[in-house]
């Protein structure tokens, strides 16, 4: 008998450890209830991990076995279960977040275990210690082949039933469906819906109201979570890029694939940098002068930052755990450049709200947002102003999450923090005044990122 203990991989299809175990001895699959890591993530990603541990019990108990659920300091627990089935070996899939390593080194030391790399397509240990860029990374990381998914051996599972029941946990928001199946089921509407045009449309906001699944996959939670493997979205994706019909369906299927990969960039930044949660990943010369204002951090966690991009960003947070991408990228721009708030600041918020929270993708691109991190250019700051006319000029997703601006002209919603103060009092009193002069914060975070840098 060996031990299969499930963490931030809720499924049985494609799990490397799993397939691993099973094709060794008979398996008992388990999973550790323990507070210091569950304990750290937000409640509505805690909620979908025990929607998901039940999905997972389900499909175990469909196969003649059971999840075997403990609570407690998981070493010990760890300790009980092999002592309890007479185990030889615990598998498990690595994880590479400081507190999830810390446990695995624990448990390393005290029992006979085989950790298994399962998270990422190409094992972030086999390419080299530090790339400068993604680009680099990606020259590097799009030659190795990318392995099949994994077929754990169901026959092999142990015969048990356990009652421990998983928490009930109910989040203030509407959660997606959790479970293996539902990732499958989103995945396969993307390829039919979406993964040809992905390219084509995956930075429009209007389509983050009109199509949500479908101009981006919104698979974030699940791949989060482990409900789905890598390899089985990449053989999919490969499939469909390798039978396509057209040069214009293969670009788009190709930026897909190409997407996935900043991910796996981001654990490879995270398995060689386990500081990078907490500690730039450039090394800045100087200090930067965050201003870290308590009422303006305030402000843009609540949606009234004055700037209907950002607020509507915000406000899609809030309501359900997710932002789109663009909008995602210019929240976490406007406040570490625009008000100057500490990039580590952000991070948190955003492991508190997301679903997807995700410990490599999280610190990686705020590091990346902040010119802390792996951004080619110096000192990127994204205007609200020109990112809205580009890719939302509509102002769809804006009146979607603002209703204060519903009834006004779009031309309007994007020109906004330039229009007077007594044209915006006329059009919308309800709506906010911007918090910052748009100008003015945009200086002075070229001049204070400049400074730190060591260019002034
Ligand atoms: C400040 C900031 C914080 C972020 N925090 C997280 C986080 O905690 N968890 C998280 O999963 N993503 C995070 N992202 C990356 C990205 O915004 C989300 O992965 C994406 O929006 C999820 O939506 P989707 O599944 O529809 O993506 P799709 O566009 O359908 O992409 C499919 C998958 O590819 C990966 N992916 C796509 N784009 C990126 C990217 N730019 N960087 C890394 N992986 C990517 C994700 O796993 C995503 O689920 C963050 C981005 C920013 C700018």
């Amino acid at each position: 008998m060996d031990v299969f203990w499930h963490q931030r991989d809720l499924r049985i299809a494609d799990n490397r450890g799993l397939a691993a175990a099973t094709a060794n001895d008979t398996t008992l699959a388990v999973y550790l209830l323990d507070n210091r890591v569950v304990g750290s993530i937000g409640e509505r990603q805690r909620a979908f991990l025990y929607a998901g541990l039940r999905q997972l019990r389900a499909e175990y108990r469909h196969h003649g076995s059971d999840l075997v659920i403990r609570a407690g300091d998981p070493l010990e627990q760890l300790t009980e279960l092999v002592a309890a089935y007479d185990a030889e070996t615990v598998y498990y899939n690595t994880h590479y977040n400081p507190a999830r390593r810390a446990r695995q080194r624990r448990i390393n030391d005290a029992l006979p275990t085989k950790s298994v790399g399962d998270l990422t397509l190409v094992d972030p240990a086999v390419l080299d210690a530090s790339y400068r860029s993604h680009s680099q990374f990606y020259n590097d990381w799009q030659t190795l082949e990318k392995p099949a998914p994994a077929r754990p051996n169901t026959e092999a599972l142990a015969t048990v039933s356990d009652e421990t029941p998983v928490p009930p946990l109910e989040a203030a928001v509407e959660l997606p469906e959790a479970g293996y199946q539902a990732a499958r089921d989103r995945y396969d509407q993307f390829l039919d819906d979406g993964i040809e045009t992905y390219n084509d449309t995956r930075d429009d906001m209007h389509l983050a109201v009109e199509q949500p699944i479908g101009a981006v996959s919104r698979l974030s939670p699940y791949l989060a979570a482990g409900m789905i493997g890598i390899r089985e979205l990449w053989a999919a994706a490969t499939e469909r890029y390798e039978t396509a019909n057209a040069d214009s369906v293969r670009r788009n299927i190709e930026k897909f694939r190409y997407e996935l990969s900043w991910r796996e960039q981001n654990y490879h930044l995270l398995y060689n940098n386990p500081n990078l949660p907490t500690e730039n990943y450039k090394q800045i010369p100087n200090p930067i002068a965050w201003e870290n204002d308590p009422d303006q951090f305030e402000a843009w966690k609540a949606g009234r930052t004055g700037y209907p991009l950002v607020d509507a960003g915000m406000r899609q947070l809030e309501q359900e755990g997710y932002i789109h991408n663009r909008p995602r990228q210019n929240v976490a721009s406007f406040l570490t450049k625009h008000l100057l708030v500490d990039w580590r600041k952000g991070a948190d918020y955003f492991a508190e709200k997301l679903v997807d929270f995700d410990p490599a993708n999280n610190s990686a691109s705020w590091q990346w947002i902040a010119s802390t991190g792996t951004d080619s250019v110096d000192v990127r700051i994204f205007d609200p102003v020109a990112q809205l006319s580009k890719y939302d000029d509509q102002a769809v997703y804006i009146k979607a999450y603002v209703p204060e601006l519903r009834d006004v002209a779009a031309e309007k919603i994007v020109d906004w923090p330039n229009l007077s103060t007594a044209e915006r009092d006329e059009l919308a009193p309800e709506y906010l005044e911007p918090i910052v002069d748009r100008n003015t914060a945009y200086e002075r975070a070229q001049r204070v990122f400049e400074q730190a840098l060591g260019n002034q």
